[in-house]
C-alpha cells in the first residue's frame, strides 16, 4: 500500500547521489519506492552511479536520453509505465555571446529533444492502457525568470513548459495527465559543483540572497514530493499545469 501503489514508474537522471544528498531524480525514485511503487525504471548515463540504487523494485538502465533507438527499446521492455518522470537536463552556464551552435544543440537535445522522445515512444501504450502521468522538469529559469549566464538554459526550460501544455490539451481526453515542474536552485549534487565554478560569482547572490526570502535553497525532496503528488492520484485534475516550487524565488 502506499500513495503510488499499483504504478509503474519511469525517472530519467535518477542516478545522482552524493553522500547522503541525492539529485532530484534520485530522491523522486526513493519517494516513489516509499510510497509504494510496484516498478521504478531508473534510467541515468552513469552506470556506476546507478548500480547505488539496490532496491528490487528499481530496473537499473544505463541509457543517455539523447538516444532515440535505445528509447524505443526500453519502450518496448516496458509497456506497462503508468508515471514517466523527464528529469534529466544539463545546465549550460554562459552568456549568449560566449555559446556556441553545439553548445546551443547539445542543450535542447539534452533538456527539450529527450522529453519529445520518451513522450512519443511512452504515449502509445498509456493511452491504450487508458492513461497516465507525464511530470517534466523545467525550473525557475524558464519563461518565469531571466538569471544571468542561463540564458540557453532558460530557452530550453521556457520551451518544456511549451511542450507540456501542449501535449497535455492534446491527450486530455486520453487520461493523460501532464505537467511540469519548475524549482528554484535546489541543492543537488550538481547545484553544488556549480557552485563552486569561480566563474559562476552570481550564483552565489542567487542562491544565498534571492532564496532567502526562505532562507535557505530547496532541498531535492522538498521537489521529489511534488513529483510524487503529480505522479498520484491525488492530482487527478490536474493537467497542463505549471508547478513552481521556490521558497519564494520568483516573488
Ligand atoms: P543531479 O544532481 O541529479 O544530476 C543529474 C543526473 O542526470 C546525473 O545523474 C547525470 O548522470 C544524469 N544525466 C546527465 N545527462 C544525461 C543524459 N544525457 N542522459 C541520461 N542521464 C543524464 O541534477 P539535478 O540538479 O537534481 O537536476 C535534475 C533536473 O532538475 C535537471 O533537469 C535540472 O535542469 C533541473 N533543475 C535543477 C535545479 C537545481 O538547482 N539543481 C533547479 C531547477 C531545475
Amino acid at each position: 500500500t502506499g500513495r503510488l501503489s499499483g504504478k509503474h514508474c519511469l525517472v530519467t537522471a535518477a542516478a545522482q547521489g552524493v553522500m547522503l544528498v541525492a539529485g532530484i531524480g534520485r530522491a523522486t525514485v526513493e519517494a516513489f519506492l516509499r510510497e509504494g511503487a510496484v516498478l521504478v525504471v531508473a534510467v541515468d548515463i552513469n552506470a556506476q552511479k546507478l548500480n547505488e540504487l539496490t532496491s528490487d523494485r528499481v530496473v537499473r538502465r544505463v541509457l543517455d536520453v539523447r538516444d532515440g533507438e535505445g528509447i524505443k527499446a526500453l519502450a518496448r521492455d516496458h509497456p506497462d509505465i503508468d508515471v514517466l518522470f523527464n528529469c534529466a537536463g544539463i545546465v549550460h552556464q554562459r552568456p549568449l555571446l560566449e555559446t556556441t551552435d553545439q553548445e546551443w544543440n547539445n542543450s535542447f537535445d539534452v533538456n527539450v529533444k529527450s522529453m519529445f522522445l520518451f513522450c512519443r515512444e511512452f504515449l502509445p501504450k498509456m493511452i491504450s492502457r487508458g492513461g497516465g502521468s507525464i511530470i517534466n522538469m523545467s525550473s525557475a529559469a524558464s519563461s518565469l525568470r531571466g538569471i544571468d549566464r542561463r540564458c540557453v538554459y532558460g530557452a530550453t526550460k521556457a520551451a518544456v513548459i511549451g511542450l507540456t501544455k501542449g501535449l497535455a490539451m492534446e491527450h486530455v481526453r486520453d487520461g493523460i495527465r501532464c505537467n511540469v515542474v519548475c524549482p528554484s536552485p535546489v541543492a543537488s549534487p550538481s547545484f553544488g559543483s556549480r557552485s563552486t565554478d569561480p566563474e559562476d560569482s552570481d550564483l552565489e547572490h542567487i542562491s544565498f540572497m534571492e532564496n532567502k526570502r526562505i532562507g535557505r535553497l530547496a532541498k531535492p525532496e522538498e521537489v521529489a514530493n511534488l513529483c510524487l503528488y503529480l505522479a498520484s492520484d491525488e492530482s487527478s485534475y490536474h493537467t497542463g499545469n505549471v508547478f513552481v516550487i521556490d521558497g519564494g524565488f520568483t516573488l
